[in-house]
């Protein structure tokens, strides 16, 4: 893995997408981003339980 800010184990649940990096510092990271058009809803966590809660529960506004 020596590829910075490459996402891997990419998920998706409905319309958001979910996945994880590692930054600069090598600390572990997961994004969680709404592929909807005019949503625009994206959050980092440090946990992948919370990003993949968020997806879960996001809803388009
Ligand atoms: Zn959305």
């Amino acid at each position: 893995m020596s590829r910075p800010n490459r996402f891997y184990d990419v998920r998706r649940f409905g319309p958001v997408q979910v996945g994880s990096y590692r930054n600069r510092r090598g600390l572990e990271k997961h994004t969680a981003a709404c592929t909807a058009p005019r949503c625009g809803f994206s959050a980092d966590y440090t946990d992948r339980s919370a990003a993949e809660l968020a997806a879960r529960t996001h809803r388009c506004t």
